[in-house]
C-alpha cells in the first residue's frame, strides 16, 4: 500500500495535526492501494493561514512573473505525465492507455490554453471615451478553496489551480478523498517549479469535514468547487454566512439529438462518448434521442458498440473502459440499472451485476436501454456510469421539449447535416454548451452549465475571471 500522509502547506510537507487516516481501495482489485490522512480543523486552518500570509506578496507580483511560473509548471509536468498518469489511474481506475492518452494530458491542454487567455486580461483599462478619468481595474479575489472531484482528477484540478495562480490568488487545494495521488503529483510539480512558499497550498480531506472548513472559514474569500450537485447545494449554503463567491460546475444530463440526416458515424461516436471513462464524465452524452426513421438502427447499432466494449483492469494496456470508482458508486449504478428495467425500458445490451470474466472490482457491463420514457429514472438521475438511455422522437419541437426537460443544463449535443437546424437548436438547448457532429470546443472555450449543473465557467479567458474582481476607479 502507498502511503502518503503529508500536507503541503507553506511551501513544505507537514504532518497531520489532527487528521485521521483513510485508505482508498483500488477500484480494479478492491484491494487496499493509498493511505492518507483527511485534515482536521486545525490542518485546514493552518493551509488557510498560510495561503493568507502569502496574499500580500503574491497578488503584487508582475504578471509576468506569474506567467513564467506557470511556464515552468508546464516544464515539470513534460518530466512527470507518466507518474500522473499512473497515480490517476491507480485511484479511479482509469485504464493506464487512457490515463496517458486523455486523463493526464488535460492537465497541460488547460495549462496552455489558460496561459494564451491570460497575455490578453486587461489589468487596468480605461472605461472608455465617454469617461476619461474611470478606470476598470481586475484584481485577485483573495486566499481561495478549491475542491475538486475524481472523475477527471488532473483535468480538475488545472482548472482551478493555475488560473487561481495567474489571477494573482492565492489557494488552498482539497481534492477528492477518492484521488489524493495525483494532487500529491502537482503539489509536487508545483514546488519544483518554484511557486513561493504558501501561495498555492494541498491538503487531503473529505466533504464534511475539511470541505465544510474550508466552505465556512472567514479567511476564504471564493470557494471553486467540482462535483455532485448535492455537494454544491451544501457549499452554497455553508459559503452564505460569510458572503464567499462560489462557483459551482456540477452534474448533467446531456441529450444527444441524432436526426436521421446524421453523419454515418453519429451513433457509434455518441455511444462510445457514454462508455469513456466508463461513464464518469459530468458532459456523458447519456440521453440519446434519435428521429424514428433512424430509431431501430440506432439501437442495433449502440447495442453492436456495447457489446464490443471490452471492460478490464486500470493496469491492464488497451483501449478498454475500467471499473466504476468505488463500492457506492457501483451500487448507485446497479440500482439504476435495476430501475430501467422495472419501469420498462427494453434491455438492450449490458444489464445487472459485473461482466461475466470479472468476478471482483467494481466492474459494470456496457449497457443500453431502449424505449426510456421522459420521467424514468434513468432519462432523470445522472447514472455516472457505462449506461446509455435511448429514446424516438417524431419532431425537431419534441427532441428540443425532452432534451431541455431536465433538471441539469451541462452539454446538449446535435447530429445533422441540416445547417439551418443545427443553428436553430444550438440557441434553443438550454446549456452551458452544445457540441455539434463531434466537433468538440475549440482552445479556450469556456466549460461550465446552467441550472442543477451550476453557473461556472471554467477554462481560457472565463477561467482566470472567475478569480478576479473588477473594480471601477474615478478620479484616476
Ligand atoms: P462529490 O460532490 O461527492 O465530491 C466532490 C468533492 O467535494 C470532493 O473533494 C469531496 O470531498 C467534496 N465534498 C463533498 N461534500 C462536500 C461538502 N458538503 N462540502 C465541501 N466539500 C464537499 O462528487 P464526486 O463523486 O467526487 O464527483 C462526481 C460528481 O462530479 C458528478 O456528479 C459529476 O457530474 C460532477 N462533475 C462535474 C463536472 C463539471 O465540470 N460540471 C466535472 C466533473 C465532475
Amino acid at each position: 500500500m502507498i502511503e502518503t500522509k503529508r500536507f503541503y502547506i507553506d511551501g513544505s510537507w507537514v504532518d497531520s495535526q489532527d487528521g485521521r487516516e483513510h485508505v482508498v481501495i483500488d477500484p480494479s482489485t478492491e484491494e487496499e492501494a493509498v493511505a492518507i490522512m483527511l485534515a482536521g480543523p486545525r490542518d485546514v486552518d493552518a493551509a488557510v493561514a498560510a495561503a493568507k500570509a502569502a496574499l500580500p506578496g503574491w497578488s503584487a507580483t508582475d504578471p509576468k512573473e506569474r506567467r513564467a511560473v506557470v511556464e515552468r509548471i508546464l516544464a515539470q509536468y513534460r518530466r512527470r505525465e507518466r507518474d500522473f498518469a499512473q497515480a490517476i489511474s491507480l485511484e479511479m481506475g482509469a485504464p493506464i492507455d487512457f490515463a496517458l492518452s486523455e486523463q493526464a494530458p488535460a492537465f497541460s491542454w488547460h495549462l496552455e490554453n489558460f496561459l494564451t487567455a491570460f497575455d490578453g486580461i486587461e489589468w487596468l483599462r480605461p472605461l472608455g471615451p465617454q469617461a476619461p478619468r474611470t478606470r476598470i481595474s481586475q484584481e485577485p479575489i483573495g486566499v481561495v478553496g478549491l475542491i475538486t472531484p475524481w472523475n477527471w482528477p488532473g483535468n480538475q484540478i488545472a482548472l482551478k489551480v493555475i488560473p487561481a495562480l495567474l489571477a494573482g490568488c492565492t489557494s488552498v487545494l482539497k481534492p477528492s478523498e477518492q484521488a489524493p495521488l495525483s494532487a500529491v503529483v502537482v503539489a509536487e510539480m508545483l514546488e519544483a517549479a518554484g511557486v513561493p512558499p504558501g501561495v498555492f497550498n494541498m491538503i487531503q480531506g473529505d466533504g464534511a469535514g475539511a470541505g465544510t472548513r474550508l466552505s465556512t472559514h472567514p479567511d476564504v474569500e471564493m470557494i471553486s468547487f467540482t462535483g455532485s450537485t448535492r455537494a454544491g447545494r451544501a457549499i452554497t449554503v455553508a459559503a452564505a454566512d460569510s458572503f464567499k463567491r462560489v462557483t459551482l460546475e456540477l452534474g448533467g444530463k446531456g441529450a444527444n439529438l441524432v436526426f436521421a440526416d446524421a453523419d454515418a458515424k453519429a451513433v457509434e461516436r455518441g455511444v462510445r462518448d457514454v462508455m469513456d471513462n466508463t461513464g464518469q464524465s459530468c458532459n456523458a452524452p447519456s440521453r440519446m434521442l434519435v428521429e424514428r426513421p433512424l430509431y431501430e438502427q440506432a439501437v442495433e447499432i449502440a447495442r453492436g458498440v456495447a457489446e464490443a466494449t471490452r471492460v478490464g483492469p486500470a493496469s491492464e494496456r488497451g483501449p478498454h473502459i475500467g471499473p466504476v470508482v468505488n463500492a457506492r458508486q457501483w451500487e448507485h449504478v446497479q440500482g439504476l440499472i435495476q430501475k430501467g428495467i422495472e419501469e420498462g425500458a427494453r434491455l438492450v445490451a449490458g444489464g445487472p451485476g459485473r461482466p461475466e470474466h470479472l468476478n471482483r472490482g467494481f466492474f459494470v457491463r456496457p449497457t443500453v436501454f431502449a424505449d426510456v420514457q421522459p420521467g424514468m429514472s434513468i432519462e432523470r438521475i445522472e447514472v455516472f456510469g457505462p449506461v446509455l438511455a435511448m429514446m424516438p422522437f417524431d419532431t425537431e419541437e419534441e427532441a428540443l421539449r425532452i432534451a431541455n426537460d431536465t433538471d441539469y443544463g451541462l452539454t446538449n449535443y446535435v447530429q445533422t447535416q441540416d445547417e439551418a437546424r443545427r443553428h436553430r437548436l444550438a440557441r434553443q438547448l438550454k446549456s452551458g454548451m452544445v457540441e455539434m457532429n463531434g466537433v468538440s470546443r475549440g482552445r479556450g472555450a469556456p466549460f461550465g452549465g446552467t441550472k442543477a449543473s451550476g453557473r461556472a465557467r471554467e477554462g481560457g479567458t472565463w477561467g482566470i475571471e472567475e478569480f478576479l474582481e473588477v473594480k471601477a476607479i474615478s478620479g484616476w
